[in-house]
């Protein structure tokens, strides 16, 4: 099993390269996002609540995070191996990641940060706004999810240093190129 964080700041590329990875190692992609989304289209509990905090900026608590990601791993078989697309997004889930994988005989085998500087991920954001739909995809909330990112969401690069798997790409230029630095980096592993 392969399994690969794909992790950096809204807007830095994570969704466009996840569909690489996918194409072209055969993982399954899990997106916390995607996710919460389909939730909030269904219009379920978990939709309420996550829409009230997505269009805030603001991340969905811990537990819940946790609790769905819990059962979406309990939905995989025979996988080649999983993205995880903007999951972990706090330390606390970072642990809780490596807890429900190592008791299914499995770890994080890499940790790739696209870093991409603050002016490009608003300026990428607000195009993206223009198509996506996206309502959480508006200057005031990008502002304010490039917050909670930089407080909540990168100390868990010191969490993957600290476990030795830690890989930075720099996540600007053409699409292609990032996806060549990626590619180099998953097929070292192997
Ligand atoms: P994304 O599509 O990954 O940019 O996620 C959109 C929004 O969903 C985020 O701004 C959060 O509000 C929420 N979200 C997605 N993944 C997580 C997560 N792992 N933990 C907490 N909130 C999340």
């Amino acid at each position: 099993m392969l399994n690969v964080v794909i992790f950096g700041p809204p807007g830095s590329g994570k969704g466009t390269q996840s569909e690489r990875i996918i194409e072209n190692f055969g993982l399954t992609h899990i997106s916390t996002g995607d996710i919460l989304r389909k939730e909030i289209c269904a219009g379920s509990d978990l939709g309420k609540l996550a829409k009230s905090l997505i269009d805030k900026g603001q991340l969905v608590p811990d537990e819940t995070i946790i609790e769905i990601l819990e059962k979406k791993l309990d939905t995989l078989n025979n996988t080649k191996g999983v993205i995880f697309d903007g999951f972990p997004r706090t330390v606390d889930q970072a642990a809780a990641l490596k807890k429900m994988l190592n008791s299914r005989g499995q770890d994080v085998n890499i940790m790739l940060n696209l870093e991409v500087d603050r002016e490009e991920l608003i300026d990428r954001l607000l195009k993206r706004g223009q198509v996506s739909g996206r309502s959480d995809d508006n200057l005031e909330t990008i502002e304010q999810r490039i917050k909670v990112y930089e407080k909540q969401t990168a100390p868990v690069i010191d969490f993957y240093k600290s476990e030795g798997i830690y890989h930075p790409i720099k996540g600007t230029g053409e699409i292609d190129a990032i996806f060549s630095r990626i590619a180099e980096a998953i097929s070292a592993l192997a």
